[in-house]
């Protein structure tokens, strides 16, 4: 083509704002696993119903309340023949606890149970029930022999704190394999993308402010596949007497966590493990939770605490925004 036909052909396509169309996302929104999910997606709109299809078999595997799934027929028989993803998890779940040293616990649920969160009635346990309950917490009760896991009495697992993430990389993994150009899936505090946004602008995520979670107290931009999974102390809660109860539990103390933090934010490719991590470094607190980091490097890190500071570990600080922050340096 000669080079004057061009730029008037391109000073035409700028004038009458033609260009490449940009292909249209198709949104959903769907309540599973206890929360509420919004997936946009570039692609064929079959993709759509097809990671619906997905995360509706998750839960029904994954969720501890609902009756026939493999967690809570473990939980009801301590023990069971679990599907391929629900091994596949429990044994990330593990390997979680272990890196953590505990801090993230699979076995917490008679906890959980205790303080009142899966039914909604909520119970301030007394130090008996609490030491009742902590002798029954810990993932040297619970076995897992490829497909099969194995419970002591008395003991019951919960997913909750990673089973988000794990769905979220799933259906990611998904709507590659099946040809989305891109997506932005959202379970709750758990973002994950796939490839970078068609328009060519970065992916926006916004931190909840965690004393007004309907806005952002900072954004984060990026591009590319990514999971970024918040967990907060404002996310499930419930009062009593002017105290607030939250829903991250201690598996040293069996009480909900109080360290001075508000929220932690994870990045990583990995959805499992930023799900997981966000809830293991939410118990261990900012300063271990970054020395954690220090020792680490397939993950970074945002910290909100109690007196309103953001702190970003150093390959997190350039993505953030609209907001003021520390720097966290290895
Ligand atoms: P998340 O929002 O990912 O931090 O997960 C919180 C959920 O995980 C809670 O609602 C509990 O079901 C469960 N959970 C609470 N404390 C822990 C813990 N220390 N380790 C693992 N799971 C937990
Ligand atoms: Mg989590």
């Amino acid at each position: 083509m000669k080079k004057w036909f061009a730029a008037v052909l391109l000073a035409a396509l700028v004038l009458t704002g033609c260009g490449p169309k940009q292909p249209e996302a198709h949104e959903a929104q769907l309540f599973a696993m206890d929360t509420l999910m919004s997936l946009r997606i570039w692609g064929d709109e079959v993709l759509v119903t097809q990671t619906e299809d997905t995360l509706r078999s998750l839960e029904a595997l994954l969720s501890a309340t609902s009756e026939d799934s493999d967690i809570a027929r473990l939980n009801r028989d301590g023990t069971a023949e679990l599907q391929p993803q629900t091994a596949d998890l429990l044994q990330q779940a593990l390997d979680c606890a272990t890196r953590t040293g505990g801090a993230f616990d699979p076995t917490v649920y008679p906890l959980v149970c205790l303080w009142g969160f899966p039914s909604g009635k909520y119970h301030v346990p007394t130090e008996a029930e609490l030491t009742g309950a902590l002798a029954h917490t810990g993932p040297q009760h619970l076995q897992l022999n490829g497909a099969v896991a194995a419970l002591d009495a008395g003991c019951s697992v919960d997913l909750g704190g990673i089973a988000k993430g794990y769905a979220a990389e799933r259906c990611a993994h998904q709507l590659e394999e099946t040809g989305a150009q891109a997506a932005m899936l959202s379970l709750g505090g758990n973002v994950q993308t796939v490839d970078s946004k068609p328009d060519g602008t970065a992916w926006q995520v916004g931190i909840a402010d965690p004393n007004d979670p309907s806005s952002a107290i900072a954004v984060v931009r990026f591009t590319g596949s990514k999971a970024l999974v918040t967990s907060g102390d404002y996310q499930r809660y419930f009062e009593q007497d002017g105290v607030r109860y939250h829903h991250i539990l201690d598996p040293q103390t069996g009480r909900p966590v109080q360290n001075g933090l508000r929220s932690v934010t994870i990045l990583a490719d990995s959805g499992t493990l930023a799900d997981g991590l966000s809830t293991a470094l939410f118990v261990m607190g900012l300063e271990r939770a970054t020395e954690f980091w220090r020792a680490s490097s397939d993950f970074e890190a945002v910290f909100i605490t109690e007196d309103g500071m953001i702190y970003a570990t150093e390959g997190a600080a350039p993505l953030l925004t609209d907001c003021t922050f520390t720097e966290l340096k290895r």
